[in-house]
């Protein structure tokens, strides 16, 4: 297993995206998967293929539509509206067991081609409720996932304890403000960017590009 391999769990959305540029400072040789279930917006698909493109990094699509059967949620259908989730309940966004799915995916791929490291954008300070993007739940599946394939995979989680305006320091540290704040893509609306400026994902990127610009 290579040492210096890493597989990046990509969107194409604001978190990803500074995930990625971390991890090619990190390791030798990146590569990066994104996972298609129907998502609400097929320009996130899109969009995720133009930014491993342009930095020249290798892309695998997985098709994941068996979410969509298993959980309609707001980020797959049309019909069901994004809602902040209020009062301790989860936001119509959330898709359970998602993060379990998606890393289990990422690392089966990542013995596959032979790479020790998986990094995910996941982050517990501002974790909307949803339970598994919580450190203690990462720290788990590590184990599990190390005793299912009997290996030493790390997971990595640059984003865990950053708020958004965190994230977009780190991003400036990575040289790579300009890229993620102009080519990601964020917005429930499928609008890069900047977005909408309505939905709670523009909301919650605004509010931390603000907090930051103003240090
Ligand atoms: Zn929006």
């Amino acid at each position: 297993m290579n040492n210096n391999k890493a597989i990046v769990v990509f969107s194409g959305g604001q978190d990803s995206t500074t995930c990625l540029f971390w991890a090619l400072k990190q390791f030798n040789e990146v590569e990066v998967v994104t996972f298609d279930y129907n998502q609400r917006h097929q320009e996130e698909i899109k969009v995720a293929q133009e930014i491993a493109d342009e930095l020249g990094v290798k892309q695998t699509i997985m098709d994941m539509s068996l979410l969509n059967q298993l959980a309609p949620n707001a980020l797959t259908r049309n019909d069901i509206a994004v809602t902040e989730g209020e009062d301790g309940e989860l936001p119509s966004t959330f898709v359970p067991g998602r993060n379990l799915l998606f890393l289990s995916f990422a690392t089966i791929y990542a013995s596959q081609v032979g790479a020790k490291h998986i990094v995910t954008g996941v982050c517990e300070t501002d974790f909307s409720g949803y339970p598994d993007c919580r450190d203690v739940f990462i720290k788990s599946l590590n184990v599990t996932l190390n005793l299912s394939m009997d290996t030493q995979f790390v997971i990595h989680t640059p984003l865990m304890w950053l708020d958004k305006a965190e994230t977009w320091a780190l991003a400036d540290q990575l040289n790579a403000f300009e890229f993620v704040r102009d080519k990601t893509l964020t917005c429930y609306e499928g609008i890069r960017g900047s977005g909408c400026g309505e939905c709670p994902a523009c909301k919650l990127r605004q509010n931390g590009l603000d907090r930051f610009l103003e240090k």
